[in-house]
């Protein structure tokens, strides 16, 4: 279902009980004075294999591209689970979103919501730290 716009003003997709979860949770935040904002929820194949092209085309190696970015099919926002976050005074996508209160707050309180941090300092999937990307997992 379509959530609210994002950061860019581009209607976001996820699913009905992500969304309700993600809305549940911002509201949350924002009670206890924790700004956090969607930067990008669901993307289609297409949208992730023009990502990764774009990037190409830019000169990245498809080594370094597929270290941030998931493969065309094997995104978590393919599934309209995962979601983005930022907050302000920070920028898009970066590690440094671990300093800031709202990843603080993400860290105490997003598990009670059904989130957690897909891809941790050192994980498994040999997948680049990223501590805004977040995943809706409960079943
Ligand atoms: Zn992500």
């Amino acid at each position: 279902m379509d959530t609210e716009l994002d950061f860019y003003s581009r209607p976001q997709r996820l699913t009905p009980e992500c969304f309700q979860a993600w809305t549940a949770m911002k509201l949350a935040a924002h009670e206890s004075g924790v700004t956090i904002f969607l930067i990008s929820a669901f993307r289609s194949i297409a949208y992730q294999h023009q990502l990764i092209a774009k990037k190409l085309a830019a000169g990245q190696s498809i080594d370094t591209i597929l270290q941030v970015n998931a493969p065309p099919g094997f995104s978590e926002h393919h599934t309209g689970r995962a979601v983005d976050i930022g907050t302000f005074n920070c920028d898009a996508l970066v590690e440094e979103f671990d300093k800031t209160e709202a990843f603080q707050w993400l860290n105490n309180n997003a598990e009670g919501y059904g989130f957690s941090l897909s891809y941790p300092r050192d994980n498994c999937f040999g997948i680049a730290y990223e501590p805004w990307h977040w995943c809706f997992k409960k079943c």
